[in-house]
Protein backbone atom coordinates (compact mmCIF):
# COMPACT_ATOMS: atom_id res chain seq x y z
CA UNK A 1 0.00 0.00 0.00
CA UNK A 2 0.79 3.29 -0.61
CA UNK A 3 2.21 5.24 2.26
CA UNK A 4 3.42 8.35 3.96
CA UNK A 5 5.67 8.02 6.14
CA UNK A 6 4.09 4.72 6.89
CA UNK A 7 0.93 5.41 6.97
CA UNK A 8 -2.17 4.57 4.76
CA UNK A 9 -2.24 7.46 1.50
CA UNK A 10 -6.33 7.66 0.94
CA UNK A 11 -6.65 8.69 -2.50
CA UNK A 12 -10.70 10.34 -2.60
CA UNK A 13 -11.14 12.20 -5.72
CA UNK A 14 -9.71 12.69 -9.23
CA UNK A 15 -9.32 14.68 -12.03
CA UNK A 16 -7.73 14.73 -15.48
CA UNK A 17 -3.96 13.65 -14.83
CA UNK A 18 -4.62 14.72 -10.99
CA UNK A 19 -5.88 12.86 -8.11
CA UNK A 20 -6.68 14.39 -4.81
CA UNK A 21 -5.98 12.94 -1.02
CA UNK A 22 -8.06 13.23 2.28
CA UNK A 23 -5.81 15.87 3.69
CA UNK A 24 -7.13 17.78 0.60
CA UNK A 25 -3.56 17.54 -1.70
CA UNK A 26 -3.66 17.38 -5.36
CA UNK A 27 -1.04 15.18 -6.55
CA UNK A 28 0.12 14.96 -10.26
CA UNK A 29 -0.54 11.02 -10.84
CA UNK A 30 2.48 10.21 -12.34
CA UNK A 31 2.03 6.34 -12.63
CA UNK A 32 -1.79 6.53 -13.62
CA UNK A 33 -2.65 4.17 -10.83
CA UNK A 34 -1.91 0.90 -11.57
CA UNK A 35 -0.75 1.78 -15.32
CA UNK A 36 -4.85 1.93 -15.80
CA UNK A 37 -6.32 5.90 -16.07
CA UNK A 38 -5.19 6.64 -19.70
CA UNK A 39 -8.17 8.96 -20.61
CA UNK A 40 -7.67 10.94 -16.95
CA UNK A 41 -9.54 10.86 -13.88
CA UNK A 42 -13.35 12.46 -13.19
CA UNK A 43 -14.84 11.94 -16.92
CA UNK A 44 -18.44 12.69 -16.70
CA UNK A 45 -19.14 11.00 -20.04
CA UNK A 46 -17.73 7.84 -18.84
CA UNK A 47 -20.00 8.76 -15.40
CA UNK A 48 -22.68 9.23 -17.84
CA UNK A 49 -22.39 5.87 -20.11
CA UNK A 50 -22.21 3.96 -16.76
CA UNK A 51 -25.03 5.53 -14.95
CA UNK A 52 -27.63 5.23 -18.04
CA UNK A 53 -26.27 1.95 -18.57
CA UNK A 54 -27.50 0.48 -14.70
CA UNK A 55 -30.65 2.22 -14.97
CA UNK A 56 -31.41 0.33 -18.37
CA UNK A 57 -29.56 -3.11 -17.09
CA UNK A 58 -26.57 -3.39 -14.89
CA UNK A 59 -25.98 -6.93 -16.92
CA UNK A 60 -27.29 -9.75 -17.89
CA UNK A 61 -24.54 -13.03 -17.99
CA UNK A 62 -22.94 -13.47 -21.67
CA UNK A 63 -23.44 -17.24 -21.55
CA UNK A 64 -24.94 -19.91 -24.00
CA UNK A 65 -28.28 -17.78 -26.26
CA UNK A 66 -27.74 -14.27 -23.80
CA UNK A 67 -26.21 -11.40 -24.71
CA UNK A 68 -26.35 -7.76 -23.83
CA UNK A 69 -26.14 -4.77 -26.35
CA UNK A 70 -22.61 -3.40 -24.80
CA UNK A 71 -21.63 -6.86 -24.59
CA UNK A 72 -22.00 -7.38 -28.49
CA UNK A 73 -21.19 -3.76 -29.62
CA UNK A 74 -17.79 -3.73 -27.93
CA UNK A 75 -16.84 -7.12 -28.94
CA UNK A 76 -17.34 -6.18 -32.50
CA UNK A 77 -14.99 -2.90 -31.88
CA UNK A 78 -12.35 -4.69 -30.54
CA UNK A 79 -12.40 -7.56 -33.18
CA UNK A 80 -12.12 -4.37 -35.86
CA UNK A 81 -9.65 -2.74 -33.80
CA UNK A 82 -6.82 -5.24 -33.24
CA UNK A 83 -4.23 -6.27 -35.93
CA UNK A 84 -5.99 -9.80 -35.92
CA UNK A 85 -7.96 -11.03 -38.47
CA UNK A 86 -11.00 -12.56 -37.66
CA UNK A 87 -10.76 -12.07 -34.05
CA UNK A 88 -13.29 -13.40 -31.45
CA UNK A 89 -13.46 -11.57 -28.02
CA UNK A 90 -13.63 -13.69 -24.87
CA UNK A 91 -14.72 -11.05 -21.82
CA UNK A 92 -12.92 -10.89 -18.44
CA UNK A 93 -13.06 -8.87 -15.31
CA UNK A 94 -9.59 -8.00 -15.76
CA UNK A 95 -5.54 -9.10 -16.50
CA UNK A 96 -5.19 -11.92 -14.34
CA UNK A 97 -8.42 -13.74 -15.74
CA UNK A 98 -7.25 -12.75 -19.39
CA UNK A 99 -4.39 -14.58 -18.85
CA UNK A 100 -5.93 -17.95 -17.08
CA UNK A 101 -8.50 -17.61 -19.63
CA UNK A 102 -5.92 -17.50 -22.69
CA UNK A 103 -3.69 -20.54 -20.74
CA UNK A 104 -7.19 -22.65 -20.35
CA UNK A 105 -8.14 -22.22 -24.20
CA UNK A 106 -4.84 -22.50 -25.51
CA UNK A 107 -4.49 -25.68 -23.39
CA UNK A 108 -7.93 -26.58 -24.44
CA UNK A 109 -7.37 -26.18 -27.98
CA UNK A 110 -4.58 -28.48 -28.16
CA UNK A 111 -6.54 -31.30 -26.51
CA UNK A 112 -8.76 -30.77 -29.04
CA UNK A 113 -6.55 -30.83 -31.70
CA UNK A 114 -5.02 -34.12 -30.37
CA UNK A 115 -1.59 -32.54 -29.98
CA UNK A 116 -2.41 -33.33 -25.86
CA UNK A 117 1.38 -33.69 -25.21
CA UNK A 118 1.15 -29.57 -25.94
CA UNK A 119 1.05 -28.21 -22.26
CA UNK A 120 4.22 -26.43 -20.99
CA UNK A 121 4.07 -22.49 -21.64
CA UNK A 122 6.90 -20.13 -21.77
CA UNK A 123 7.86 -17.26 -20.27
CA UNK A 124 9.94 -14.41 -19.93
CA UNK A 125 12.30 -13.66 -16.61
CA UNK A 126 10.78 -10.79 -15.40
CA UNK A 127 7.71 -11.07 -17.07
CA UNK A 128 4.39 -10.53 -15.32
CA UNK A 129 1.03 -11.76 -15.81
CA UNK A 130 -1.36 -11.76 -13.34
CA UNK A 131 -1.34 -13.17 -9.66
CA UNK A 132 -4.36 -15.94 -10.09
CA UNK A 133 -3.34 -19.53 -10.62
CA UNK A 134 -1.87 -20.14 -13.87
CA UNK A 135 0.00 -16.44 -13.53
CA UNK A 136 1.48 -17.32 -10.08
CA UNK A 137 2.96 -20.02 -11.69
CA UNK A 138 4.68 -18.73 -14.51
CA UNK A 139 5.45 -14.99 -12.88
CA UNK A 140 8.92 -14.32 -14.02
CA UNK A 141 10.00 -12.52 -10.24
CA UNK A 142 10.56 -15.01 -7.89
CA UNK A 143 8.91 -13.50 -4.91
CA UNK A 144 5.58 -13.47 -6.28
CA UNK A 145 6.25 -17.41 -6.83
CA UNK A 146 7.25 -18.17 -3.39
CA UNK A 147 5.13 -19.20 -0.32
CA UNK A 148 2.83 -20.96 -1.97
CA UNK A 149 3.98 -24.89 -1.90
CA UNK A 150 3.62 -26.71 -5.31
CA UNK A 151 2.97 -24.25 -8.27
CA UNK A 152 1.39 -25.95 -11.65
CA UNK A 153 3.74 -27.65 -13.81
CA UNK A 154 4.95 -27.21 -17.23
CA UNK A 155 6.42 -23.54 -16.70
CA UNK A 156 9.89 -22.62 -18.91
CA UNK A 157 11.30 -19.15 -17.90
CA UNK A 158 13.81 -17.62 -20.89
CA UNK A 159 16.02 -14.91 -20.58
CA UNK A 160 13.88 -11.46 -21.66
CA UNK A 161 15.59 -10.74 -25.16
CA UNK A 162 17.38 -14.05 -26.20
CA UNK A 163 15.84 -15.35 -28.99
CA UNK A 164 18.47 -18.34 -29.37
CA UNK A 165 17.84 -18.95 -25.62
CA UNK A 166 14.38 -19.10 -26.93
CA UNK A 167 14.78 -21.41 -29.53
CA UNK A 168 17.08 -23.76 -27.49
CA UNK A 169 14.11 -23.75 -24.55
CA UNK A 170 11.51 -25.02 -27.22
CA UNK A 171 14.11 -27.55 -28.86
CA UNK A 172 15.29 -28.71 -24.99
CA UNK A 173 11.56 -29.33 -24.07
CA UNK A 174 10.51 -30.83 -27.48
CA UNK A 175 8.71 -28.50 -29.65
CA UNK A 176 5.96 -30.90 -29.62
CA UNK A 177 5.32 -30.41 -26.20
CA UNK A 178 5.36 -26.18 -25.69
CA UNK A 179 2.10 -25.23 -26.26
CA UNK A 180 2.21 -21.33 -25.93
CA UNK A 181 5.00 -18.28 -25.78
CA UNK A 182 3.60 -15.98 -23.23
CA UNK A 183 5.14 -12.19 -23.22
CA UNK A 184 4.80 -8.63 -22.72
CA UNK A 185 5.62 -6.41 -25.70
CA UNK A 186 7.12 -4.10 -23.20
CA UNK A 187 8.07 -5.60 -20.09
CA UNK A 188 6.24 -3.46 -17.11
CA UNK A 189 5.48 -4.04 -13.80
CA UNK A 190 7.72 -7.49 -12.92
CA UNK A 191 11.32 -5.90 -14.42
CA UNK A 192 10.07 -2.12 -14.27
CA UNK A 193 9.39 -0.79 -17.34
CA UNK A 194 12.10 -2.68 -19.80
CA UNK A 195 11.37 -1.97 -24.32
CA UNK A 196 12.15 -4.54 -26.44
CA UNK A 197 15.57 -5.41 -27.88
CA UNK A 198 15.46 -4.52 -31.53
CA UNK A 199 13.82 -8.01 -33.97
CA UNK A 200 12.90 -9.25 -30.21
CA UNK A 201 9.48 -10.01 -30.66
CA UNK A 202 9.17 -10.63 -34.46
CA UNK A 203 11.79 -12.74 -34.32
CA UNK A 204 10.07 -14.48 -30.93
CA UNK A 205 6.91 -14.32 -33.17
CA UNK A 206 8.50 -16.46 -36.04
CA UNK A 207 9.39 -18.96 -33.25
CA UNK A 208 6.47 -19.46 -32.85
CA UNK A 209 5.22 -20.11 -35.85
CA UNK A 210 8.23 -22.17 -37.06
CA UNK A 211 7.43 -24.69 -34.03
CA UNK A 212 3.67 -24.67 -33.82
CA UNK A 213 3.54 -22.71 -30.49
CA UNK A 214 0.80 -20.49 -29.84
CA UNK A 215 2.18 -16.73 -29.38
CA UNK A 216 0.13 -14.90 -27.05
CA UNK A 217 0.65 -11.02 -26.60
CA UNK A 218 0.21 -9.76 -23.10
CA UNK A 219 -1.05 -6.02 -23.94
CA UNK A 220 -2.91 -5.97 -20.34
CA UNK A 221 -0.57 -2.28 -19.49
CA UNK A 222 0.36 -1.73 -23.56
CA UNK A 223 -2.73 -2.09 -25.08
CA UNK A 224 -5.05 1.20 -26.07
CA UNK A 225 -2.29 3.65 -26.39
CA UNK A 226 0.13 3.10 -23.69
CA UNK A 227 2.80 2.15 -26.32
CA UNK A 228 2.30 5.04 -28.40
CA UNK A 229 0.16 3.19 -30.42
CA UNK A 230 -2.93 1.39 -30.32
CA UNK A 231 -1.54 -1.87 -29.40
CA UNK A 232 1.86 -2.39 -28.72
CA UNK A 233 1.83 -5.33 -32.09
CA UNK A 234 0.53 -2.48 -34.27
CA UNK A 235 4.17 -0.76 -33.35
CA UNK A 236 5.99 -3.71 -33.49
CA UNK A 237 4.21 -5.51 -36.39
CA UNK A 238 3.16 -8.25 -34.67
CA UNK A 239 0.00 -10.28 -35.28
CA UNK A 240 -0.34 -12.24 -32.04
CA UNK A 241 -2.80 -15.82 -32.21
CA UNK A 242 -4.25 -14.47 -28.50
CA UNK A 243 -4.23 -10.97 -27.42
CA UNK A 244 -5.08 -10.02 -23.71
CA UNK A 245 -6.48 -7.00 -22.42
CA UNK A 246 -7.70 -4.92 -19.52
CA UNK A 247 -6.59 -1.42 -17.82
CA UNK A 248 -6.86 0.78 -20.81
CA UNK A 249 -9.80 -0.76 -22.05
CA UNK A 250 -11.72 1.32 -19.43
CA UNK A 251 -9.40 3.38 -18.23
CA UNK A 252 -9.83 1.69 -14.99
CA UNK A 253 -13.71 3.12 -14.60
CA UNK A 254 -14.69 -0.52 -14.13
CA UNK A 255 -13.49 -3.70 -14.18
CA UNK A 256 -12.95 -5.41 -17.63
CA UNK A 257 -10.76 -7.55 -19.41
CA UNK A 258 -10.49 -9.38 -22.54
CA UNK A 259 -8.95 -12.18 -24.63
CA UNK A 260 -9.05 -11.95 -28.47
CA UNK A 261 -8.99 -15.01 -30.13
CA UNK A 262 -7.80 -15.59 -34.22
CA UNK A 263 -5.96 -18.20 -36.42
CA UNK A 264 -6.41 -21.75 -35.91
CA UNK A 265 -6.99 -21.09 -31.86
CA UNK A 266 -10.48 -19.29 -32.80
CA UNK A 267 -11.26 -21.65 -35.66
CA UNK A 268 -11.15 -24.75 -32.84
CA UNK A 269 -14.08 -23.02 -31.20
CA UNK A 270 -16.01 -20.57 -33.30
CA UNK A 271 -15.64 -21.96 -36.73
CA UNK A 272 -19.44 -22.69 -37.57
CA UNK A 273 -20.03 -26.21 -37.15
CA UNK A 274 -16.86 -27.04 -34.57
CA UNK A 275 -17.55 -29.79 -32.30
CA UNK A 276 -15.50 -28.02 -29.72
CA UNK A 277 -16.96 -26.15 -27.05
CA UNK A 278 -14.54 -24.01 -24.44
CA UNK A 279 -16.37 -24.98 -21.48
CA UNK A 280 -15.32 -21.75 -19.78
CA UNK A 281 -17.23 -18.83 -17.98
CA UNK A 282 -16.99 -16.00 -15.47
CA UNK A 283 -20.41 -14.50 -13.98
CA UNK A 284 -19.02 -10.93 -15.07
CA UNK A 285 -17.76 -11.69 -18.16
CA UNK A 286 -18.89 -9.00 -20.09
CA UNK A 287 -20.37 -6.95 -17.41
CA UNK A 288 -22.90 -5.07 -19.51
CA UNK A 289 -22.18 -1.40 -17.42
CA UNK A 290 -18.59 -2.13 -17.77
CA UNK A 291 -18.65 -2.42 -21.30
CA UNK A 292 -20.50 0.50 -21.21
CA UNK A 293 -17.76 2.25 -19.69
CA UNK A 294 -14.99 0.72 -22.22
CA UNK A 295 -17.06 2.29 -25.18
CA UNK A 296 -17.45 5.79 -23.90
CA UNK A 297 -13.22 5.37 -22.95
CA UNK A 298 -12.74 4.40 -26.20
CA UNK A 299 -14.78 7.20 -27.39
CA UNK A 300 -12.73 9.61 -25.63
CA UNK A 301 -9.69 7.72 -26.54
CA UNK A 302 -10.30 8.25 -30.22
CA UNK A 303 -11.96 11.79 -30.33
CA UNK A 304 -9.13 13.45 -28.51
CA UNK A 305 -6.72 11.58 -30.62
CA UNK A 306 -4.80 10.30 -27.57
CA UNK A 307 -2.68 7.76 -28.61
CA UNK A 308 -1.51 10.73 -31.29
CA UNK A 309 -0.41 12.62 -28.17
CA UNK A 310 1.07 9.60 -26.19
CA UNK A 311 3.33 8.94 -29.62
CA UNK A 312 4.00 12.56 -29.60
CA UNK A 313 5.20 13.14 -26.09
CA UNK A 314 7.29 9.66 -25.52
CA UNK A 315 10.47 11.33 -26.77
CA UNK A 316 9.92 14.71 -25.14
CA UNK A 317 8.87 12.40 -21.87
CA UNK A 318 12.21 10.42 -21.73
CA UNK A 319 14.51 13.12 -22.72
CA UNK A 320 13.70 14.86 -19.73
CA UNK A 321 14.05 11.42 -17.22
CA UNK A 322 17.60 11.05 -18.69
CA UNK A 323 19.67 13.11 -17.04
CA UNK A 324 18.71 11.25 -13.82
CA UNK A 325 20.73 8.77 -14.86
CA UNK A 326 23.98 10.71 -13.81
CA UNK A 327 22.69 11.14 -9.81
CA UNK A 328 24.56 8.41 -8.22
CA UNK A 329 21.56 6.84 -6.45
CA UNK A 330 19.95 5.97 -9.76
CA UNK A 331 20.85 2.75 -12.07
CA UNK A 332 19.13 3.32 -15.24
CA UNK A 333 16.63 5.34 -17.19
CA UNK A 334 14.55 3.14 -19.04
CA UNK A 335 11.46 4.13 -21.55
CA UNK A 336 10.96 5.64 -25.20
CA UNK A 337 8.02 3.44 -25.64
CA UNK A 338 4.93 5.68 -25.41
CA UNK A 339 4.25 6.90 -22.05
CA UNK A 340 6.13 3.60 -20.25
CA UNK A 341 8.77 4.73 -18.61
CA UNK A 342 10.86 3.83 -15.05
CA UNK A 343 14.05 5.47 -13.25
CA UNK A 344 15.92 2.40 -11.88
CA UNK A 345 17.92 3.11 -8.40
CA UNK A 346 20.18 1.07 -7.28
CA UNK A 347 18.03 0.47 -3.85
CA UNK A 348 14.77 -0.66 -3.19
CA UNK A 349 15.03 1.44 -0.34
CA UNK A 350 16.39 4.55 -1.83
CA UNK A 351 13.24 4.55 -4.60
CA UNK A 352 10.93 4.03 -1.64
CA UNK A 353 12.15 6.64 0.09
CA UNK A 354 12.10 8.97 -3.15
CA UNK A 355 8.14 7.41 -3.81
CA UNK A 356 7.01 8.87 -0.14
CA UNK A 357 9.08 12.60 -0.86
CA UNK A 358 7.35 13.28 -3.77
CA UNK A 359 4.15 13.96 -2.11
CA UNK A 360 5.46 17.16 -1.03
CA UNK A 361 6.62 17.51 -4.69
CA UNK A 362 3.09 17.87 -5.14
CA UNK A 363 3.51 14.08 -6.99
CA UNK A 364 2.30 10.35 -6.44
CA UNK A 365 5.15 8.09 -7.72
CA UNK A 366 5.10 4.38 -7.13
CA UNK A 367 8.18 1.70 -7.02
CA UNK A 368 7.74 -1.28 -9.77
CA UNK A 369 9.70 -4.06 -11.03
CA UNK A 370 12.48 -4.11 -7.66
CA UNK A 371 13.73 -0.90 -7.70
CA UNK A 372 12.25 1.49 -10.30
CA UNK A 373 10.27 4.65 -9.88
CA UNK A 374 7.28 4.42 -12.81
CA UNK A 375 6.48 6.75 -14.64
CA UNK A 376 3.91 6.37 -16.89
CA UNK A 377 1.27 8.90 -16.55
CA UNK A 378 -2.13 9.60 -17.97
CA UNK A 379 -2.39 10.48 -21.68
CA UNK A 380 -4.19 13.80 -20.70
CA UNK A 381 -1.56 15.26 -18.97
CA UNK A 382 0.04 18.62 -20.13
CA UNK A 383 3.69 19.02 -21.04
CA UNK A 384 4.35 21.35 -18.55
CA UNK A 385 3.64 18.32 -15.97
CA UNK A 386 5.24 15.71 -18.23
CA UNK A 387 8.26 18.79 -18.13
CA UNK A 388 8.00 19.08 -14.27
CA UNK A 389 8.63 15.39 -13.37
CA UNK A 390 12.01 15.09 -14.07
CA UNK A 391 12.62 18.04 -12.03
CA UNK A 392 10.19 16.57 -8.45
CA UNK A 393 12.19 13.66 -8.85
CA UNK A 394 15.67 15.04 -8.51
CA UNK A 395 14.13 17.07 -5.65
CA UNK A 396 12.73 14.39 -4.16
CA UNK A 397 16.04 12.38 -4.71
CA UNK A 398 17.79 15.29 -2.33
CA UNK A 399 15.44 15.34 0.22
CA UNK A 400 16.35 11.64 0.26
CA UNK A 401 20.03 12.00 0.30
CA UNK A 402 20.08 14.95 2.91
CA UNK A 403 17.69 12.53 5.27
CA UNK A 404 20.72 9.95 4.40
CA UNK A 405 23.61 12.23 5.67
N1 LIG B 1 -0.54 -8.77 -17.32
C1 LIG B 1 0.23 -7.69 -17.16
C2 LIG B 1 1.30 -7.40 -18.17
C3 LIG B 1 0.06 -6.84 -16.06
O1 LIG B 1 0.87 -5.81 -15.87
C4 LIG B 1 -0.97 -7.14 -15.14
C5 LIG B 1 -1.21 -6.26 -13.97
O2 LIG B 1 -0.51 -5.32 -13.72
C6 LIG B 1 -1.76 -8.27 -15.34
C7 LIG B 1 -1.52 -9.07 -16.44
C8 LIG B 1 -2.84 -8.64 -14.37
O3 LIG B 1 -3.87 -7.74 -14.44
P1 LIG B 1 -4.89 -7.52 -13.20
O4 LIG B 1 -4.08 -6.92 -12.10
O5 LIG B 1 -5.94 -6.63 -13.79
O6 LIG B 1 -5.44 -8.84 -12.83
Amino acid sequence: MPTISGRVHRIVRGQGAYVFDDEGRRLLDVPAGLWFANVGHGRAEIAEAVGRQLRELATYPVFGRFCTPPAEELADRLAALVPMAGAKVFFTSGGSESVETAIKLVRRHWQARGQTERQAVITREGGYHGLHGFGTSLVGVPEFRAGYGELLPGRITVPMMDLAALERAILAHGSGRVAAFLCEAVIAGGAGVVPPAEGYLTGAQELCRKHGIVFILDEVVTGFGRAGSMFAADRYGLRPDLMLLAKGLTSGYLPLGAVVAAGPVAETFWNPGTPHVFEHGLTYSGHAAACAAAMANLDILEREDLVTRVRAGESRLLAGLLPLSAHPEIAEVRGGTGFLAAVACHELEVAAQVADAMVAEGMLIRVTGGNALQVSPPFVIEDADLDRIPAAISAALGRVARRRV
